[in-house]
């Protein structure tokens, strides 16, 4: 064993003995510190500081009690959190989670990946994640509209324009955000730039709502260019109903290519003529109903209750995880493999399990980790930020165009890190290395 790597395995068995309980989070560090060897190897200066010891501790956590009435006049009590992981690059950055399997765990995990996805745009944006165990299924939109308003009254404390600028995430769409920012507003100030992903009537960026979806399929527009490939008639599989997944789906079929699956927490659609997206549009953003309802109307497509996407046994040539984490187990892993998949990329935060991941590399297969693939969101969200210092909002097309060019760099980073210190093949090295050394090179400048 080097130096370097008894160095790496003191600090994970500190990590792990701090919160033995916290999976989520303990998983992504895993994966992280196991890529970073040859990095740290290259600059002792980072060891001889301790700066992992450093970055894995968040700077803040906060912990608040949500209550809110429900439409009975029942009082109801949520958990409410903000992790302020890492301000190494700018204010923390990072979107809200709404939704029930909400805990400290996940929302590290979260906050940790969010430093390094930052980190690869290029923005001046630190991480950070926040949300709540509130589950908005079902609830009437005055209940929604009570607990963000019950939510920010407590947050609204601890956030800024420039300190702490939350967006969007599973269960947090431009709705809740509406909720959430008129609530800041009546306590705080007038400012827009607290909260990225508004509607575009009050300064929202044009072209966020498709950010992270399209951007995932523009990283793998550049790594199947580099490969002189394109969409042009490619079968792609892909996971979930919300924004990521709906927008990858609209970008995959304007290039050519024919998205076949999509699904929710009770069920997946397997539809081989090709995902009808005004229906799905309707079903997901208009009526808030569940993939069922597209079925009904949409008889050619197969409708599999409770099982999962990547049980599929069918042919396809790409694969876009866009659900949530831990959908993609080793099993599945090698059925996305037999199905014939060369790319895998991550719409979701951490997807794939770290095993799936290694076999992923092993076959080489062309893996996109989240943190790099999905990074569209969250630059978008920091041109919106921009936007609203400007006092402006900009034409779709430009935001766009940004959004492609951040997109080429990050998938450029992460290629190039890859290559210098391991393969070509290993993303999930490539882009941790490439977020990471921008974070540790600050750190290390501002004297810790
Ligand atoms: N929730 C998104 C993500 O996972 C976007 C965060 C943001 O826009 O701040 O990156």
């Amino acid at each position: 064993m080097t130096k370097t790597r008894d160095y790496i395995t003191a600090v994970q068995e500190e990590i792990h003995n701090k919160d033995p309980h916290q999976t989520e989070f303990l998983q992504a560090v895993d994966e992280f510190l196991s890529t970073v060897e040859p990095f740290l190897a290259k600059h002792p200066e980072y060891e001889a500081n301790n700066l992992l010891s450093l970055l894995t501790e968040p700077e803040r956590i906060l912990q608040f009690r949500v209550p809110w009435q429900d439409d009975k006049g029942n009082w109801r009590v949520n958990r409410g959190y903000r992790i302020q992981f890492n301000s190494a690059l700018g204010p923390y950055k990072g979107g809200l989670r709404f939704h029930p399997s909400v805990n400290l765990s996940i929302l590290k995990f979260l906050a940790f990946e969010q430093i390094f996805k930052n980190s690869l745009t290029g923005l001046p944006i630190g991480g950070g994640k926040g949300g709540s165990d509130f589950d908005p299924k079902g609830k009437s939109d005055a209940e929604i509209m009570r607990f963000c308003q019950s939510f920010m009254t407590e947050l609204s404390k601890y956030i800024g324009p420039s300190l702490d600028i939350p967006a969007g995430d599973i269960g947090v769409g431009a709705r809740e955000i509406g909720y959430l920012y008129g609530t800041y507003k009546r306590l705080k100030q007038y400012d827009a730039g607290v909260l990225t992903g508004k509607p575009l009537d009050f300064w929202g960026s044009k072209g966020r709502t498709e950010a992270t979806g399209y951007g995932v399929v523009y990283f793998v527009k550049h790594l199947l260019a580099d490969k002189n490939e394109n969409f042009k008639d490619k079968t792609v599989a892909v996971s979930g109903s919300g924004n990521v997944a709906i927008y990858a789906i609209e970008k995959l079929q304007e290039l050519g290519a024919k998205a076949v699956t999509c699904s929710d927490s009770n069920g997946y659609i397997y539809d081989k003529e090709g995902i009808d997206l005004a229906l799905l549009k309707q079903v997901k953003e208009v009526d808030r109903d569940r993939l069922t309802a597209y079925a009904k109307k949409r008889p050619q497509a197969e409708y599999h209750k409770d099982e999962s996407v990547w049980d599929l046994k069918a042919p396809y040539d790409l694969a876009f995880p866009c659900a949530t984490q831990n959908e993609i187990d080793k099993k599945k892993a090698q059925n996305i493999v037999e199905n014939g998949a060369k790319v895998i990329a991550e719409g979701a935060n951490m997807p794939c399990l770290i095993d799936a991941t290694e076999y992923f590399i092993d076959q080489g297969v062309s893996y996109c980790p989240g943190k790099a693939a999905n990074a569209g969101g969250v630059a978008v969200s920091a041109l919106e930020m921009s936007q609203n210092s400007q006092r402006l909002q900009w034409e779709k097309d430009d935001v766009d165009k940004q959004l492609n060019t951040i997109m080429k760099k990050i998938y450029e980073s992460t290629r190039n890190a890859a290559r210098e210190y391991e393969s070509e093949n290993n993303f999930m090295l490539g882009a941790n290395i490439a977020g990471f050394s921008n974070v540790a090179k600050a750190m290390v400048e501002q004297g810790l």
